[in-house]
């Protein structure tokens, strides 16, 4: 990397907006922190980078949920519930399994994370990075956003970082640890004979071709093929392409590259030898590319695997999570672990949470990102509503709230099979 530096002049910068919550990042972790902050009467701002809402779950096309209930007890309850029931009364997601996982379409969920803000009265803030924050150390008063209104700040009583990356908790100085898993650029294919290509599964005679269009898409450990059950004819595909360091521009650009020549190969290899797929074409490469894993953020608490199998219970639990490998295994998420040891005013949520790396393989999926989004919204609220810092918010009053709200927050009974 080049030593080279110019340093920058010094400008004011005009403060564009002053809110009680801030949310930055408007994946499914920040769509849901943004909404339960504004249900709970907050004044609420969302900062996102790109133009629409939903982050890896619309841009990324990850669309698949595993079951959000436990042997008939609700795991995901709150915002994550009332999002795929809306989806599926419209039409726009549908069961997938007997077990409950389900497939949702992207451009429904755009769309129902607008609705779902603009009625908590969240003001939308797209089209604009946030690059930095400013204030106190230990307590940011705000963050710096740009975009093509320029550089400009947003002050804020305190902060929902839901970047994935935990961008602006590591910009306000939390310590933090790496752990980057391997990227991926899902697709859609479409006008596939599913009738076809779901006998040649049956009768084994698709696994060889499975296989051939994996490696002439050269990834490196896994590519998933399956019907999306939404719209006729389309088929998802989802893949691990390579590990690397998903914080540097240079190799997302090369990423990026990569993941669409990786589906164009994949496409050809199924035209020319998979039953069903022989007129199809590429709908479409997710536009947001498939960044799995990237900071961890030291919070007060770290979750750790096995306090998941052991279901460790937590006075301070505010959100369950399960995990998508085994459903059946279900666990509590204490407020301390979204609370970035070093900052006063700032939570996390989503993918950037303090868990070790195998506790963060189950903690990282949609929808864990939105009860921990609801979770660390409805305590930012409150946390400004009585102006306090986060970790001094009366965990009793947060857990009644979101219980309210229809949060599940305490481990259901063991399965009765168990
Ligand atoms: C290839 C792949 C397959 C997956 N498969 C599944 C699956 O089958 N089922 C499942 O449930 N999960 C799956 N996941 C995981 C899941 O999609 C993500 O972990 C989840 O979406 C994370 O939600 P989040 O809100 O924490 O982050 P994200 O979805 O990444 O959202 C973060 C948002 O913050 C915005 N942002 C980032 N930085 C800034 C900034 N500096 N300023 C402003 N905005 C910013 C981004 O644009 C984005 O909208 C998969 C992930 C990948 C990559």
């Amino acid at each position: 990397m080049s030593t080279d530096v110019i340093t920058e002049s010094e400008r004011q910068i005009p403060v564009i907006a002053e809110v009680d919550v801030l949310v930055c990042g408007g994946g499914p972790a920040g769509t849901a922190a943004a909404v339960a902050a504004g249900r709970a009467g907050a004044d609420v701002m969302l900062v996102e980078r790109y133009g629409c809402l939903g982050g890896l779950a619309t841009g990324g096309l990850v669309i698949v949920l595993p079951p959000l209930t436990r042997d008939g007890h609700q795991v995901i309850g709150g915002i994550g519930r009332e999002t795929l029931e809306t989806l599926i009364e419209a039409g726009e997601a549908d069961y997938r399994s007997e077990r409950g996982s389900s497939m949702f379409d992207p451009e429904g969920l755009k769309r129902l994370s607008d609705e779902m803000c603009l009625d908590a009265g969240v003001r939308l803030r797209l089209h604009s990075w946030v690059v930095g924050t400013f204030g106190e150390e230990g307590r940011p008063g705000g963050v710096i956003v740009e975009s093509k209104a320029g550089r400009q700040a947003i002050r804020a009583r305190t902060i929902v970082d839901a970047t994935g990356d935990g961008d602006v908790a590591a910009m306000a100085g939390a310590g933090f640890e790496r752990d980057d898993k391997m990227i991926g650029m899902p697709f859609r294919i479409g006008n596939v004979d599913l009738e076809r290509w779901s006998e040649a599964r049956s009768d084994g005679g698709a696994r060889e071709v499975h296989e051939a269009a994996r490696q002439a898409g050269g990834y490196e450990s896994y590519l998933g093929l399956s019907p999306f059950p939404i719209e006729p004819g389309v088929a998802w595909g989802n893949n691990h392409m390579a590990p690397g360091d998903f914080l540097d521009p240079d190799v997302l650009s090369r990423m990026e590259v990569q993941g669409r020549r990786a589906a164009g190969r994949v496409l050809e290899v199924l035209r020319e030898h998979m039953p069903g797929f022989e007129e199809a074409w590429l709908i479409d490469t997710a536009w947001q590319i498939g960044v799995r894993c990237t900071r961890r953020i030291e919070c007060r608490h770290e979750m750790l695997f096995d306090d998941f199998t052991a279901e460790r219970h937590y006075t301070d639990s505010v959100a369950l999570g399960n995990d998508f490998r085994n459903p059946d295994l279900v666990y509590e998420i204490p407020l301390r672990s979204l609370i970035p040891r070093d900052l006063d005013n700032v939570a996390v949520a989503g993918r950037c949470v303090c868990a070790d790396p195998e506790a963060m393989e189950a903690l990282r999926e949609i929808h864990c990102c939105w009860t921990m989004g609801e979770a660390a919204g409805a305590a930012a609220a409150l946390a400004a509503e009585r102006d306090c810092a986060l970790h001094q918010v009366p965990v009793g009053e947060l857990q009644r709230r979101l219980t309210d709200a229809g949060a599940a927050i305490e481990l259901p009974p063991r399965p009765t099979s168990a």
